[in-house]
């Protein structure tokens, strides 16, 4: 029996050979152009649950891959195929090869390929779990990305400018949906943004907080001017990598008698949420460590006092285990200097940077302009929340509030407020030649000339 893929226009059919039973997995609806990225698929076989994204090439490997199956490819009349260098076997190089063959050959990029690349230069994980991150509106597919507008804000007026620059997607820095909306209608700005960009087939993706967490994103942007030679610079808050460092989200110790240890030792290893049983004996008693989940940290205790001992009921101890922290990455930054500069410096720094005539200052408890200043904490955006508490002799960010203001300068700390925007903006700005070069120069890359902070000075 012949192992086959066709691939028809609008259909991709896959059709898988074991040894003992013949599957045909369906994949669709598929994109119409055959060789799109634009598409992601979920399928089962063999009793296992698959998923995948991106174009055909990538989809047979990840099926060949994860199935461990023969595929044999035979093509259908109806395709579009950028080259007829697919593998006609299961050689995992010659899927390698496809998959290179078939990125190479594409003169456009799709946005499922420019949102994974967007993913990979920061990952949008590392935002902020209140944050609404990521690919906001998706125009149906075939999709294709060819002009890409970076903007702070995404307004009515910024959308004008993208419409009649044959924008395809809008990299806004803030999300232009953030509360959940109830309806689109032409009632708000908001809703009327969303609206024209399905009209238009306007795409829509926003890092937010990603930006400012990631290394050498927005919060490093901002602290440069202050780093120099001998500096350190760290985050605020560092972000915690998402799965524990081990399985389970505790580690539980527990000391039995000696009696019975293998069979101890065999019933908690069968305990569900249960993983990673180590045992120690020294002299008459066996201590029992171990990890696991919420679930089996209940079925542990509940084991435990279930047993006659009462050595083993007194001896319990829960220790609470930590994600692991992301270096470099997380919320704010702080520099330590070598060599102080003065506060009148800083401000002179702060408003070179980022290119400003007028920045608002206060002055912190017992300062004056020329007091030395060793440590700098910023915060782009928003300062209060993420600079509070934090000893330092001078806090750099947009906007903070009277209060908070006051709060610092009573602990000693200068304040220097730049007003919201013109502490992000300059870093997305400086996205352009990176963009560029992150889309193999498929995409041109475009700053909105309409974006600015709304509050000026007059
Ligand atoms: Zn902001």
């Amino acid at each position: 029996m012949n192992s086959s893929v066709v691939l028809a226009e609008t259909r991709l059919i896959l059709r898988l050979h074991r040894a003992t039973c013949t599957k045909l997995i369906s994949l669709s609806p598929c994109s119409q152009r055959a060789h799109s990225d634009n598409w992601s698929h979920s399928w089962t076989a063999n009793n296992r649950s698959y998923s995948t994204t991106g174009s055909f090439s990538k989809a047979i490997y990840y099926f060949s891959y994860h199935t461990s199956n023969s595929v044999n490819i035979s093509t259908g009349n109806n395709i579009c195929y950028p080259n007829s260098s697919y593998p006609d076997n299961n050689n995992q190089e010659d899927f390698n090869k496809a998959v290179v063959a078939d990125n190479s050959d594409n003169s456009v990029m799709n946005l499922s390929t420019v949102i994974s690349r967007l993913n990979n230069f920061a990952a949008t994980s590392l935002a902020e779990s209140w944050d609404n991150v990521g690919l906001l509106v998706e125009p149906s597919p075939p999709f294709e990305v060819t002009n890409l507008m970076i903007t702070n804000d995404l307004t009515e007026l910024v959308l004008e400018e993208a419409i009649e620059k044959n924008i395809n997607l809008i990299l806004s820095y803030h999300p232009p949906i953030f509360v959940p909306l109830k309806s689109l209608t032409q009632r708000t700005a908001k809703e009327r943004i969303i609206v024209k960009c399905l009209e238009r087939r306007i795409a829509i993706f926003s890092p937010h907080t990603s930006y400012d967490a990631v290394e050498n994103g927005v919060n490093d942007w901002l602290i440069s001017p202050f780093v120099a030679e001998g500096s350190k610079v760290e985050p605020l808050h560092p972000v915690t990598s998402k799965c524990y460092a081990t399985p389970g989200r505790y580690r539980v110790d527990v000391i039995f008698p000696i009696e019975d240890t293998e069979k101890i030792y065999d019933q908690l290893n069968c305990i569900d949420g249960v993983s990673q049983v180590f045992r120690l004996t020294v002299v008459n008693t066996t201590k029992f460590t171990m990890n696991c989940t919420d679930r089996g940290l209940e079925r542990i205790v509940a084991y435990v006092n279930s047993s006659s001992s009462e050595m083993a009921q007194q001896s319990v101890e829960i220790i609470t285990l930590d994600k692991p922290p992301i270096p470099n990455h997380g919320m704010g930054r702080k520099c330590k200097r070598k060599q102080p500069i003065t506060l009148e410096n800083a401000v002179a720094m702060v408003k070179q940077h980022l290119q400003l005539d007028h920045v608002r200052l206060a002055i912190g408890e017992k300062c004056a302009l020329d007091s030395p200043i060793k440590s700098i904490a910023v915060c782009a955006g928003s300062g209060s929340s993420v600079l509070k508490g934090v000893k330092v002799n001078m806090y750099v960010t947009g906007e903070m509030s009277h209060h908070d203001v006051l709060d610092a300068t009573s602990r000693g700390i200068s304040v220097i407020l730049c007003d919201h925007t013109n502490t992000e903006r300059g870093y997305l700005h400086s996205l352009k030649d990176k963009f560029t070069e992150l889309f193999d120069n498929k995409v041109t890359i475009h700053l909105s000339s309409t974006d600015t902070d709304p509050l000026k000075i007059v």
